[in-house]
């Protein structure tokens, strides 16, 4: 390209840019921020400091009415078009290069009605927010394990926790929700309304349309729940691991436990003589009266002989923020997941020759238990591919410094190829990390739901006004 023609085609890109920046502040109640905005950096941060991504515009929805304006402007100018929620999702997808971003990160609505059981958030609100007001009423939906993180794409993508074996995944505890379509019109999807759209947010929920809130069951839980927290040497990681694995199997349904290769923090609540320490982190949550716990929980107290045990009673709300620290805003992330049906000596041997060149004391990786309510639920009853997986492992690489980018995304990488041949197959979509788009894997994010999401999809978008965010992660 000439300069003369870059500069034309920059020219009328700033014309598009100008015409579609004058029509949402024309019809919007919320905050219009464009490249000149004084808050437009701040604005176009997501969760993950890797991430710098440049949008054309940022309409900070205030209310429906404003993602239903803008959704209309988006139809006229036709701009490539994501939606955030919460902003965590590692890739960045929430904030498009060059395009229109449908902010709801502002919309922070919660309304628990104890009566019914159910809690209806709006799709800015995050899972320590949502906690905090159910919680009033010892009344909890599964949600994530660190508490910054938004309701909004993790319930759309599936959602797993600590919970989830006990509740389902969160997209299982969903009641209805609220979501406007490409044609402008807000609709509730339900078991009863929409059944097709309401199947295909249940997992498959990005590129439908613009969530604008969520309703949720609600189960009896709290304040104080009952958790063990054991902290094994890393020399005795491969029996520890082998252990943990007889329990997991057997584990009931009130528990999901989790293995994590790891480095303890400088957390002041961690003893000091440990900080930095590789170690292995067995834990897990009792969805049950504490007083149940105890026999349960201590079977992963007993794995081998423990370097620090930390098990014991303490509020949910602590126990679902536990891990903010670790994962602080603006450090750089990247992560990427395998489902398996079998923890095999070979998978676990894998993980531990991968762990040996882990490149950050910040990265970790997660074994998590599926089943119990997770499996339960039927295959056809939503987009939600991978019911009848028994593990997800998680490779989560986080560092500071961005010399280190390609280390430590090489690191994730080359793990996750290691593991491949052991795995499933599948792709967790909330799980992916950057330039991981989900146009070339839809099938092994999808599984035997892709066909049937790509006719919902056409159905309620027919011109392919959200295609752009039901590419990517
Ligand atoms: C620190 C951390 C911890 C995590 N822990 C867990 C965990 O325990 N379990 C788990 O399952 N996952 C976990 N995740 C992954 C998490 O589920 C995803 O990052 C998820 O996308 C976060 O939702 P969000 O609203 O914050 O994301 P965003 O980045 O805002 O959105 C991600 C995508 O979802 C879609 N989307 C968002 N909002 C809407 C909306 N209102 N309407 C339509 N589409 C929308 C868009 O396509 C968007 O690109 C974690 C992530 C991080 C960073």
């Amino acid at each position: 390209m000439t300069t003369t023609q870059a500069r034309a085609r920059s020219s009328a890109g700033t014309e598009r840019e100008a015409r579609l920046l004058a029509a949402l502040r024309d019809r919007m109640r919320g905050e219009v921020i464009d490249r000149d905005h004084p808050n437009y950096h701040a604005a176009r941060q997501v969760w993950n400091g890797l991430i710098d991504h440049h949008p054309a515009v940022i309409a900070r929805c205030q209310c429906t009415a404003d993602v239903v304006a803008a959704v209309g402007v988006a139809n006229e100018h036709r701009p490539t078009v994501s939606i955030r929620g919460g902003g965590h999702q590692v890739a960045g997808s929430s904030v498009v290069e060059d395009g229109l971003v449908i902010d709801l990160s502002h919309m922070k609505g919660v309304r628990v009605d104890p009566v019914a059981g159910s809690a209806w958030a709006q799709s800015g609100v995050t899972w320590g927010e949502l906690d905090r007001e159910t919680q009033l009423f010892g009344l909890v939906t599964p949600g994530g394990e660190v508490s910054t993180t938004g309701i909004a794409g993790f319930t759309l993508g599936g959602g797993m926790g600590l919970t989830m074996r006990a509740y389902g995944l969160a997209c299982d505890n969903l009641r209805s929700i609220q979501i406007v379509t490409a044609d402008g019109v807000v609709r509730t999807a339900s078991r009863s309304e929409n059944p097709e759209l309401f199947w295909a947010a249940r997992g498959g929920g990005r590129g439908l349309g613009v969530v604008t809130g969520f309703e949720f069951d609600l189960h009896p839980l709290g304040p104080d729940v009952a958790v063990a927290q054991v902290l094994y040497p890393y020399k005795d990681a491969a029996a520890v691991a082998r252990a943990w694995r007889e329990v997991a199997a057997a584990a009931p349904d009130q528990l999901a436990p989790e293995l994590a290769l790891w480095s303890i923090p400088a957390d002041p609540g961690l003893p000091a003589e440990l900080h930095g320490e590789k170690v292995v982190l067995v834990a897990g949550l009792y969805a049950g009266p504490p007083d149940d716990a105890r026999t349960v929980l201590s079977s992963l107290r007993e794995l081998g002989t423990p370097l620090a045990d930390l098990s014991g009673t303490a509020p949910y709300l602590a126990v679902q923020s536990e891990l903010d620290a670790m994962f602080p805003a603006g450090g750089r992330y990247y992560m990427k997941s395998h489902f398996l049906d079998v923890l095999s000596d070979e998978v676990i041997d894998a993980l531990l020759v991968a762990d040996a060149d882990r490149p950050t004391p910040e990265t970790l990786t997660v074994v998590r238990t599926l089943g119990g309510a997770v499996a339960r639920a039927g295959a056809d009853e939503s987009a939600y591919a991978h019911r009848s997986a028994s593990y997800n492992v998680s490779i989560d690489a986080g560092w500071t410094d961005p010399a280190l980018d390609e280390q430590a995304i090489g690191w994730a990488r080359a793990t996750w190829d290691a593991l491949r041949p052991h795995a499933t197959g599948g792709v967790y979509v909330n799980f992916s990390g950057l330039d991981d788009g989900v146009d070339d894997t839809r099938d092994a994010v999808y599984g035997t739901s892709r066909q049937r999401l790509e006719q919902v999809r056409r159905a309620y978008d027919p011109d392919g006004l959200f295609e752009a965010a039901a590419q990517r992660s």
